[in-house]
């Protein structure tokens, strides 16, 4: 049976905790992963660029279209809007998300020869390229450890007790500063698989959950065991 945790009581104890959950999310997700389809640096950034406010199993079915018709910087920089908006439409805010992606590839062909950079400080000024979108394309496309705070895990970050602010920076540096560098793209991917999966927003399933005997917030959800394995979506959600 799991009873509620205390709060630790030293930062050392907060650190050893959210490294063990780290490990046994591990072990829970051994093939966590990015769940948006790419083959490249550039199809990674405009997925990214898709996804938001739409799931990755939409935006995988519509980039396939996308990335055979437009394969450079320089196929997007020149791209035609009408048709771009037909093929990204059903991911939402299509004008918007347009913009993006041509403007994207008109500064990448500007600024960095039609190749995406692989710093933060760069990829960060490019057309609807924001913090999260750009340690996505690091942790994934580029091997630089990268923590990606999306709803998911800044809901399960505050529920660990990890951290008790709301600005995704600040969230970003108080985990990171709990869990090893090197471990940063895997730790943002296992949180958005918990969190997709069994800490849902509104129900978690905690009576079904593997951290439950170390997270603060047991309790949140439903902890009767038979009620909590209803609430849990097995995936996969690409
Ligand atoms: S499901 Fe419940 S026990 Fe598990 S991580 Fe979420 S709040 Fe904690």
């Amino acid at each position: 049976m799991v009873t509620k945790l205390k709060p630790p009581t030293s930062h050392t104890a907060l650190v050893r905790r959210a490294r063990r959950m780290n490990r046994e999310l591990a072990d829970l997700y051994p093939d966590a992963h990015c769940e948006l389809d790419f083959t490249s640096p550039l199809e990674l950034l405009v997925a990214t660029i898709l996804s938001a406010q739409c799931t990755d199993k939409r935006v995988n079915m519509v980039t396939p279209v996308l990335f055979a018709r437009y394969r450079s910087a320089a196929d997007y920089a020149s791209a035609d809007r009408e048709d771009v908006e037909k093929i990204i439409m059903s991911t939402g805010f299509f004008r918007a998300k347009t913009n993006s992606i041509i403007g994207l590839g008109q500064a990448l062909c500007e600024r960095h020869g039609g190749e995406v950079p692989n710093k933060l400080s760069e990829l960060v000024k490019l057309p609807g390229v924001g913090r999260k979108t750009a340690n996505v394309v690091l942790g994934n496309a580029f091997g630089v450890p990268g923590i990606t705070v999306d709803t998911h895990f800044g809901r399960l970050a505050h529920r660990f007790g990890w951290t008790t602010v709301d600005d995704p920076v600040k969230i970003e540096t108080e985990v990171g500063a709990l869990i090893p560098r090197s471990e940063w793209t895997m730790l943002s991917h296992r949180l958005i698989w918990h969190g997709r999966r069994v800490c849902h927003s509104r129900r978690p399933a905690c009576g079904a959950c593997a951290v439950a005997a170390l997270c603060p917030s047991y309790g949140e959800g439903p902890t009767d065991p038979a009620v909590a394995a209803k609430l849990v979506k097995p995936g996969p959600f690409s």
